[in-house]
């Protein structure tokens, strides 16, 4: 019996047990994804994204496909009908961050409503698959979530919006590729020790300019609060930032590598105060 990646049977239409080819928010989905829990699963996490990241398109969405996956031997989860491809035009496979920051803090929380029995191929360590999403839990798993779904079918409403982050949103300082982060992190990681000039600034104001953002966001951040408690808000990034950037990245569903890069920058001026 072949099985794909995830575990789960792949096969023609008839060996896996059919195919469910219902349209999600009116939208026809010609290939179908698996019948069962994992349709449940699937055609719920579509239509949250199409509610909450972006409308689904028509003709742009696909679902079962028997294929192994590009440059391996391993039989692709579309080949178990267990993955689903969203928008995948304007999501190609290689590409990283296709979606703004605040529509992949979405899609992180949708997957959390899912139990993470789900996985977004933007999250791969690897090359990137926005488009991608698949079934990454056993059988059982799957079920259980599915049975939660199918209990209580009222769609889980957009989740609010908050409160928006104050103004005005200052433009990350940095060129490409570089962050800030700290003295051993190499010529790109930009500490504020060596009062490099960034902008018409120096790192240090920078990083201390971020600092105040989230203090205006609420966060408990200065000498003696929580965080920055012993130098304060002093523009010299060691690991008193390194925790307050790893918090604020956890806080907001970003990665959370510590580095203060565009997307962590833009997240504190972009992203409502929840
Ligand atoms: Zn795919």
């Amino acid at each position: 019996m072949a099985l794909s990646q995830n575990g789960w049977k792949a096969g023609t239409p008839e060996e896996i047990g059919g195919l469910d080819t219902s349209k999600v928010a009116g939208v026809g989905f010609p290939q179908g994804v698996r019948r069962g829990p994992a349709a449940v699963v699937l055609h719920y996490l579509l239509y949250q994204l199409h509610t909450r990241v972006e409308p689904l398109r028509a003709g742009w969405c696909w679902g079962y496909h028997y294929k192994r996956i590009e440059g391996s031997d391993d039989l692709s989860n579309h080949a178990s009908a267990t993955a689903v491809d969203y928008n995948a035009p304007d999501h190609p496979m290689g590409k990283r961050n296709t979606f703004s920051a605040a529509q992949r803090a979405e899609i992180r929380r949708i997957l959390a409503e899912l139990d993470d029995v789900v996985r977004w191929g933007g999250d791969y360590e690897g090359r990137p698959d926005d488009m991608h999403f698949e079934i990454v839990a056993g059988v059982a798993k799957v079920e259980r979530v599915a049975a939660r779904l199918t209990g209580n079918p009222a769609p889980t409403p957009p989740s609010k919006p908050g409160r928006p982050a104050p103004g005005p949103e200052i433009p990350y300082p940095l060129p490409k590729r570089y962050f800030f982060g700290p003295e051993s992190g190499g010529d790109e990681s930009v500490s504020g020790v060596h009062a490099r000039r960034f902008a018409g600034h120096t790192d240090r104001y920078w990083i201390q300019t971020w600092a105040n953002q989230l203090r205006r966001r609420g966060w408990p951040v200065g000498q003696g609060r929580r965080y920055l408690t012993r130098a304060g808000n002093d523009g010299k990034f060691g690991p008193e930032y390194d925790q307050l950037v790893r918090a604020f990245q956890r806080d907001q569903a970003l990665s959370v590598d510590g580095e203060l890069g565009p997307m962590t920058w833009a997240a504190a001026y972009r992203n409502p105060i929840r």
